[in-house]
């Protein structure tokens, strides 16, 4: 066992430090150091390792492994003391997340009798698992007001060291998982966990706490949130968003989703009339189609048209008397080949797929009245439909 010295314990806003490597090690293929002291986090606990460098060179990750602190590098430095260098901005986003997280889990305890039973902290959002198997939306209220008290209340954040024999004296909102020395996190007077997390000096700096949706998981409600600068990374996203809808209707922020209902009823309506007004025309073109057909075949590449509106048309000409079609089409990333016959026609249009596949390479299949090909050189579109039009000759 390695005993680094954990400076981030003592003070979380140190982001520059001075240590001696004490042992180099292999981690993953990447040189890693262990170092005699560190103010480097290493993955714990639901919070990520800090960002940062050492002796200029990118640390990858920090890792607890082998009763270590492991600083995993992106290359090997040189021998002699080195001088760490944290990513202050994440850290301290770190610290709030983290902070945020003690707090309202126990306004959830506290409240609603609501239980922590995991947290993640992403690199967007965190998640709170609370042993709850449902929650009204006036209470999940309660929670979010009662955290946000407890900010603007400027709460001391203690951190303090009790031995295992002694932790009883403390009103932890868990029992600890650690043994031996156990470190306290106090929200002053409100919370207490046993936690080796960073946080913040009050919890002013934590900043506004707001719960996002929430999912059903193990029984339990896994909530996102989010805390301090990305909460109002977020109200920012998302007011101008709102703000960019509700000018685009010429409405107030609060009428959007009225405004949004009413466009997508409107939009279904038109949907179906325009799918009437395309069955009409196909209906009408069709008979066009089939009073200039000579014979029985009809064929063609249909250059203006999506496959789905050369299918509609196929489907409608074949309607029509007794006739076989093959169309092609074009559309975005493949030319389509359709082939359909009336249902008084004999021929298994499947037999064609074998002919098509020896002039181009074709996926697809269908019924015996009804095949649809796909190619991916749309360059021989042409071809195949003059292949298919020929055997449909022949055999239709
Ligand atoms: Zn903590």
């Amino acid at each position: 066992m390695t005993d680094t010295k954990r400076l981030y314990y003592d003070d979380a806003y140190l982001v520059d430090f001075e240590a001696d490597v004490v042992e180099r090690r292999e981690h993953e293929g990447q040189p890693a150091v262990v170092l005699d002291r560190t103010a480097f986090y290493p993955e714990s606990g639901g919070q990520p390792w800090d960002k940062g460098t050492i002796n200029g060179v990118e640390v990858l990750k920090v890792v607890e492994a082998d009763g270590a602190i492991l600083h995993v590098l992106r290359s090997a430095i040189g021998p002699g003391p080195v001088h760490g260098r944290i990513d202050a901005a994440t850290r301290f986003d770190h610290m709030q997340q983290h902070t945020g997280q003690h707090v309202l889990s126990q306004a959830f305890f506290e409240l609603v009798k609501g239980e922590t039973r995991s947290f993640h902290m992403g690199p967007d959002v965190s998640t709170l698992e609370i042993g709850l198997g449902g929650i009204a939306d006036r209470d999940l209220d309660r929670v979010e007001d009662r955290a946000n008290d407890v900010v603007r209340e400027d709460r001391e954040v203690k951190t303090y060291f009790v031995p295992e024999e002694r932790i009883g004296e403390v009103p932890l909102r868990r029992p600890p998982k650690k043994t031996g020395l156990l470190r306290v996190v106090e929200v002053d007077g409100f919370d207490y966990s046993a936690c080796g997390g960073t946080h913040v000096r009050r919890t002013g700096e934590i900043g506004l706490i707001r719960i996002g949706p929430a999912e059903k998981i193990r029984g339990n409600l896994r909530f996102e949130f989010l805390c301090g600068g990305r909460a109002l990374r977020d109200y920012r996203l998302k007011d101008r968003a709102i703000r960019r809808l509700a000018s685009m209707f010429s409405s107030s922020a609060g009428d959007v989703p009225g405004q949004v209902e009413k466009l997508a009823t409107e939009h279904k309506a038109l949907k179906k009339r325009a799918r009437h007004l395309e069955e009409r025309l196909a209906a009408f073109e069709a008979d066009g189609i089939v009073k200039a057909a000579q014979g029985r075949v009809i064929s063609g590449v249909l250059e203006d048209r999506s496959p789905e509106e050369a299918r509609f048309l196929a489907l409608n000409v074949i309607r029509r008397g007794d006739l076989a079609v093959a169309y092609g089409a074009r559309g975005e990333a493949q030319a389509h080949l359709i082939l359909a016959r009336s249902e008084s026609l004999k021929a298994d249009l499947r037999q064609l797929v074998p002919i098509i596949a020896a002039v181009v390479p074709v996926k697809g299949g269908g019924g015996p009245s009804l095949v649809e090909l796909v190619m991916t050189d749309k360059g021989r579109l042409k071809e195949a439909v003059e292949a298919a039009a020929a055997w449909l000759a022949e055999n239709a």
